[in-house]
């Protein structure tokens, strides 16, 4: 029997109204012959909510407190859809974090798993009961409750998947993964399938439709993730699969067009040694907690010396200054703001040089000037003004012919 693990977010399940339609969403599945195991997500806004209320007592994302009172908004959402199954005539229960048991490690309020017990599960199944697995929540070797980090519920259906040898399903308020955001180019079409790098860059740049990390462990296990909206009526075609690459790679060059505003440039100017200043620039803002993106090295004007660039995300700009000012010898910084990131991604660039060279080109026939420009393996990145990013967005999706079927 093929097992899918069905994993519901905090829309999918914010409502009894959209507790029960998922329901019928499993009971399709299960009418079809296959075998769900259920992860779900706190309702809608409730991780907020009690994120609020710890914070009225001084307790943020990574007090062991609030991860056992974040914890429970998926312990009532996971037994509100054991309820639910059982009036859509299905058998099901709940199952904990503590009782599966998920086992965490790391720091709290954004631990990893480091083990996930099957044999609860297994016995579930083996009575054709659906297991309700509250996601998101964990316990560590302490016996402590923990909690994944943010969206971590998609952690633990990919975890409960790979442990289970199941196909993840993850229902969401969208159908599937884009070319780009349908809110600026309506031509954006859904993609039948990226690969697990294709996602990771999109989710990275601001496509926020998967947790990175549940890729990466995806990825890592070779977990067959599928993204679909729990809006859709059951049987209704939708959704984006996410697989290994090379099937993908050959078929095309661009799969997405993806992108960030508020973003900033600094600039450390006149460096006489950038290879014994680079790292312990890098270092400084590494300890600043300043996620550094989008480097160049650029030669000055004077012989032998160097400017050091990069672009970070606007809002750790003072907190980068702060952390560079301190070092001995930077006396030129220069940080420019106002800017956005966008990034042509696909699985295809890997055997295509000449696309960055065609980027510089589509984004100056839109009139757009490249302030930086970065490239990874299946990412091309370009820093622009901000006012720019729809134009450049648009510009690019149909420059790679992102709009064509
Ligand atoms: N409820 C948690 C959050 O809002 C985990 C999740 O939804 O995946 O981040
Ligand atoms: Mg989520």
């Amino acid at each position: 029997m093929t097992r899918v693990v069905a994993k519901f977010g905090g829309t999918s399940v914010g409502s009894p109204e959209r507790i029960r339609h998922a329901t019928k969403l499993i009971k399709a599945s299960a009418d079809k012959g296959e075998q769900p195991i259920v992860v779900v997500s706190a309702m809608a806004g409730e991780t907020d909510r009690i994120l609020g209320l710890a914070g009225e007592f001084g307790a943020g994302l990574g007090d062991v407190e609030t991860d056992v009172a974040l914890a429970a908004g998926e312990q009532v959402s996971a037994a509100l859809m054991a309820l639910a199954l059982r009036d859509e005539g299905l058998k099901a229960q709940s199952v904990m974090g503590w009782q599966a048991p998920v086992v965490t490690t790391g720091p709290a309020g954004a631990a990893s798993i480091a083990d996930l017990g099957t044999e609860a599960f297994e016995a579930l199944l083996a009575d054709g009961v659906v297991p309700v697995l509250a996601g998101y929540q964990g316990i560590d070797e302490t016996a402590r409750i923990q909690t994944l980090g943010r969206g971590g519920t998609d952690l633990s259906a990919a975890a409960l998947a790979a442990a289970l040898g199941a196909r993840c399903d993850i229902y969401t308020d969208v159908d599937g993964v884009y070319t780009t955001d349908p809110r600026i180019e309506p031509a954006a079409r859904r993609l039948d399938a990226v690969s697990h790098d294709e996602m990771l860059e999109l989710a990275a740049q601001g496509a926020k439709v998967l947790q990175p990390r549940s890729v990466e462990f995806a990825k890592a296990r070779g977990v067959p993730m599928r993204v679909l909206s729990s809006f859709a009526k059951p049987g209704e075609a939708n959704g984006t699969d996410v697989v290994a690459a090379d099937p993908i790679a050959e078929k095309r060059l661009v799969s997405g067009i993806a992108y960030a505003r508020e973003q900033a440039r600094i600039a450390l100017l006149g460096q006489a040694d950038t290879a014994r200043v680079a790292p312990s620039v890098f270092e400084a803002l590494a300890e600043a907690e300043v996620g550094v993106d989008m480097i160049v090295q650029a030669q000055a004007r004077t012989p032998g010396v160097a400017n050091l660039e990069f672009s970070v995300a606007h809002r750790d700009l003072q907190r980068a200054l702060d952390a560079l000012m301190a070092l001995p010898g930077q006396s030129d910084i220069r940080s420019e703001t106002g800017l956005a990131k966008v990034s042509v991604v696909g699985a295809g660039l890997r055997q295509r040089a000449d696309v960055a060279r065609s980027l510089f080109g589509v984004l100056a026939g839109a009139d757009i000037e490249v302030k930086v420009l970065a490239t990874s393996e299946i990412k091309i990145s370009a820093l622009i003004e901000n006012d720019a990013v729809e134009r450049a967005v648009r510009a690019l999706h149909s420059a790679y012919g992102l709009d064509q079927v």
